[in-house]
């Protein structure tokens, strides 16, 4: 199982502290106890949009976050999933929501490695959810690592344009965190949302469905 990074280090900084730990296996059980992976993902968003929230009820806060909307650096960089986000963006995908195929073969023949994705154009990069408008497609849908990113100070460190993240002051979302790496030990596997994603739209659930077909060089219709 591959965790997000900087959830990952939360977690191992907190994992022994009694009120985390508790908090930490109370949403384990909670996720654990949900088997439709539509619902298990909502319940999982939930929970961490609800650890956000609270960390905002302080203006401060909220004055010192320097994103803003149309600006999306962190949407050109290799992002995490769960199998059952993956799961729920095909869905929007499958119940109509319109994706560009080209570009997320593209970045999912890459596999589950980050420094691959790094081979790509700027452009080439960008996530299939991101509009033109630099607006995410799937915003109460998007990933649980794209709700805790919360850059403090110089918002230009995020741009990867070059090929190359730089070091960026993040808000601490600690207990959002936890949840998200109680998430991921829930999920029955992760990795890449393009390569998860394209995984997923390949699976042929249903007859009367229409599904992506990977070809060798293309996706198709079907
Ligand atoms: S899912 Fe939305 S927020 Fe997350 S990287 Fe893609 S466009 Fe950005």
């Amino acid at each position: 199982m591959d965790f997000p990074a900087i959830a990952y280090r939360t977690y191992q900084q907190w994992k022994n502290h009694s009120s985390m730990s508790a908090f930490f296996f109370n949403v384990l059980r909670n996720l654990q106890s949900i088997k439709n992976p539509i619902t298990k993902t909502r319940k999982f968003h939930q929970i961490i949009n609800e650890n956000i929230d609270s960390i905002f009820e302080d203006t401060t806060v909220t004055r010192s976050v320097s994103c803003k909307i149309g600006c999306s650096g962190c949407c050109h960089t290799p992002v995490s999933v769960t199998n059952e986000e993956a799961q729920l963006l095909a869905h929007r995908v499958n119940s109509g929501l319109e994706i560009s195929t080209k570009n997320l073969e593209r970045q999912a023949l890459l596999g589950n490695s980050s420094a691959s994705y790094y081979s790509l154009s700027f452009q080439n990069r960008k996530c299939v959810f991101l509009s033109e408008a630099g607006a995410c497609t799937v915003y109460e849908d998007r990933p649980a690592v794209c709700r805790t990113n919360f850059v403090v100070g110089n918002a230009k460190q995020c741009d990867t344009s070059d090929g190359k993240e730089k070091p960026v002051r993040l808000l601490t979302t600690t207990k959002a965190d936890i949840a998200i790496i109680a998430g991921y030990k829930s999920a029955s596997s992760s990795g890449l949302l393009p390569y998860m994603l394209y995984k997923e739209l390949n699976k042929k659930q249903n007859s009367n469905q229409s599904v992506l077909v990977m070809r060798k060089d293309s996706f198709t219709e079907k």
